[in-house]
């Protein structure tokens, strides 16, 4: 029986995992969970599923969770804030650490589960962005392994012959990351001047939260993942490559020397994705439909839009130019995507906010978590001071 303690267990990927979670008694349960601020979803979830914790990150909100963890009669324990999410991502009753916590909020337990020698089940995409060399170096250095959850992460690492293969031994040419294109795929620039945070989550394949969704929508989603490739695979920005691929069926590909092209393939469901990183190296039933290739019919590919997407291109830029650039490539666009959820910010304008941050803070070294806290904290008061100057 493996314990699995989810970071963010009132997500999109939280859900997605408790639905495999439930479908294996037997083989796994969920130890601890965690929630942002919403307590009546978190305590639902402790009723069906009995954790050990259960985590409310606002700290100003753990009264009311005891209350009524205490109220539906449950023997779990009552945790908050900081000190909580770390307890969640290191408590030792736990085998596997799922990360999805949403933005850099994921950041500190996640590199916590990863310093405890986790098997670490990694979606918190940002956290991977803005530490990924202190990420692997904890993995390294307590014996834990990650396993990516992101759907085109997951197929590449499924696609390698194994998990931290050195791509030039393996033959390894290049890994191309499918992109569905988003909800405004095929749109120009006049027509995206006046999307609403709605039609941006209104994602063709995928049901998400609503942060990737927009990330999704501007295509600052893969320019993330390929940053988070880059960490993942040891891959150069010139070795990784993004292919739109509407459908979501190919979920990525590697090229071998050879010319060989693996892919791996299934239905846009993030079910398949967590099932193979729980279960990994065996295989279980996930609860995704098989996929029906005649039924679907034709699987295109086409080149991204980068000039009116820019945000694939500044986080290739963001790659090159390393140290706090990409920290600051993502504290900015965390910025600019909730003011254009709150409607203060308009959509085309969330990529020229990230350029002009990144622009006004030219990259420097960062070598530890405390520069790269630091970086994160002056990019967010910057793209602030230049959202209210410029763009509102
Ligand atoms: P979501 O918004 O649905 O869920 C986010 C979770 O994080 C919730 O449980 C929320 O309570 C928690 N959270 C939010 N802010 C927090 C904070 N400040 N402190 C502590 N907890 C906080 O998001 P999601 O779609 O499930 O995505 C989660 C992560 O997984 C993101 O990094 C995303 O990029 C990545 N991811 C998601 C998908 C997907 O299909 N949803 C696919 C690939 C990668
Ligand atoms: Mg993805």
């Amino acid at each position: 029986m493996k314990q699995v303690a989810i970071l963010g267990a009132t997500g999109s990927i939280g859900a997605s995992a408790l639905d495999v979670v439930a479908r294996h008694p037997q083989r796994y349960r969920a130890s601890a969970l965690t929630a942002s601020s919403n307590v009546d979803a978190l305590v639902a979830l402790c009723q069906r599923f009995a954790p050990d914790l259960a985590v409310i990150a606002e700290s100003a909100l753990e009264p009311a969770l005891r209350e009524k963890i205490a109220a539906a009669g449950l023997a779990t324990r009552v945790a908050s804030g900081r000190d909580g999410l770390r307890e969640a991502a290191t408590q030792d009753s736990s085998d596997i650490v799922i990360a999805a916590i949403v933005g850099s909020a994921g950041l500190d337990s996640t590199l916590a589960a990863a310093r405890a020698g986790k098997r670490l089940l990694l979606a918190n995409k940002e956290a991977v962005v803005m530490a990924g060399a202190l990420l692997f170096d904890a993995l390294a250095a307590a014996g834990g392994e990650l396993i990516p959850i992101d759907s085109e992460h997951n197929a590449i690492f499924q696609c390698l012959p194994n998990p931290r293969v050195d791509l030039a031994r393996a033959g390894v040419r290049r890994v191309v990351l499918t992109a569905s294109g988003g909800p405004f795929r095929g749109k120009g620039r006049a027509e995206l001047a006046t999307v609403t945070p709605d039609q941006a989550c209104a994602h063709p394949n995928w049901r998400m939260g609503r942060k990737i969704s927009v990330d999704s929508a501007t295509l600052m989603n893969k320019g993330l993942e390929v940053i988070e490739a880059h960490w993942l695979f040891g891959a150069s920005a010139a070795q990784i490559d993004v292919v739109v691929h509407p459908q979501s069926i190919v979920h990525s590909l590697v090229e071998y020397a050879d010319g060989s092209v693996l892919a791996q393939l299934g239905n846009p469901d993030m079910r398949t994705a967590l099932a193979h990183a729980l279960a990994w190296p065996d295989r279980v039933e996930s609860g995704v439909a098989p996929l029906d290739l005649l039924a679907i019919g034709q699987l295109n590919f086409e080149a991204p839009d980068r000039q009116t997407f820019r945000c694939l291109d500044l986080a290739y830029q963001a790659l090159a130019a390393g140290g706090t650039a990409p920290t600051t490539l993502n504290a900015a666009n965390e910025v600019a995507v909730a003011a254009f959820l709150e409607g203060t910010l308009p959509f085309l304008a969330i990529s020229e906010l990230i350029e002009a941050t990144l622009d006004f803070l030219p990259a420097v070294p960062a070598s530890d978590l405390e520069a790269l806290v630091y970086a994160d904290l002056t990019a967010r008061r910057e793209a602030q001071r230049i959202m209210q100057r410029s763009f509102c």
